[in-house]
């Protein structure tokens, strides 16, 4: 018994000692020269030019080493530009991989105030911008725009006009609900964004996490959203206690979304302690 138990404990351990035993890489065209990189949940994307590469995230030190190795097998170009989605360590580890001359680092204002802050282990970009920033590699233009909180700090929207490609992580999904309990979002900054890509150019949207999609995809999200905010809210004023609201509140429409289920009164939660503590809904029930 004590043998099987070492021999678990030392297969664990080999395992642990090597995390690309685990992972779970692979790289698939999304148009023209747009690519998407899958690494298990998390996704990002890179453009391939004549000049060069822009990736936006890095995700984590064993996956960029890992796309690295295959941008320079596959392509054999330099990465120009390294664009940071927002300031969460799960997107932008890794980003010293990639920390060569000749390689610009890009994030939104407070992106790297929050990366300097809180000492992460990533590059500390070196060119910011406020509202948005145009980058141009080769004949294409790569826009970065900032559309006030949604999720974390700095996180902003990645669009390639000439690709009709939008990019963003965390606060749009197509396919799946939103992170269970809204973890760190902000429901009605990601209302506000989501609304605000909607008037941009573009067929296709790539996600962070789940499924690449099209603009109808991106308001169909809007819509769970609004449904969502709107449900909780109206729930707040007819006194329904938080209990109740978890299990009378359906979004049936909406069933097809993954975790719906599971996650769909996590997210009625979420909304309803944003809604408690940042509107003070509910605090002066005598009124
Ligand atoms: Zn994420």
């Amino acid at each position: 018994m004590f043998t099987r138990v070492y021999r678990c404990f030392f297969l664990t351990l080999f395992l642990l000692a090597s995390p690309l035993s685990f992972a779970d890489y692979s790289i698939e065209q999304i148009k023209g020269d747009l690519y998407r990189f899958i690494d298990d949940r998390h996704r990002s994307v890179f453009l391939v030019k004549e000049e060069g590469i822009l990736l936006v995230d890095t995700l984590n030190r064993p996956a960029a080493e890992w796309l690295k190795a295959e941008l320079k097998a596959r392509f054999d170009k330099p990465v120009k530009y390294v664009v940071f989605s927002h300031n969460h360590s799960d997107h932008i580890y890794g980003a010293e991989v990639f920390d060569e001359p000749g390689t610009t680092f890009v994030a939104h204002r407070l992106a790297r105030q929050d990366i300097r802050m809180t000492r992460a282990k990533t590059v500390v970009p070196d060119l910011v911008f406020d509202d948005q920033l145009n980058l141009t590699l080769g004949d294409s233009e790569v826009q970065l725009r900032y559309h006030g909180p949604n999720d974390g700090r700095g996180s902003i929207s990645v669009l390639f006009p000439r690709e009709q490609t939008l990019f963003v992580v965390d606060w749009i999904l197509v396919g799946r609900m939103p992170w269970r309990k809204l973890w760190s979002y902000d429901i009605r900054g990601m209302i506000n964004s989501t609304r605000d890509v909607l008037q941009l150019e573009f067929d296709t949207f790539v996600g962070g996490h789940a499924d690449v999609g099209s603009k109808a995809d991106v308001e169909r999200y809007l819509a769970y959203l609004e449904a969502l905010h709107g449900a909780v809210v109206e729930a707040i004023h007819d006194g329904k206690s938080l209990t109740e609201m978890k299990e009378t509140i359906r979004l049936d429409k909406f069933s097809d979304f993954r975790n719906y289920e599971a996650w769909l009164p996590l997210n009625i939660e979420g909304v309803y302690e944003r809604l408690i503590e940042e509107s003070g809904m509910g605090w002066r029930s005598d009124l």
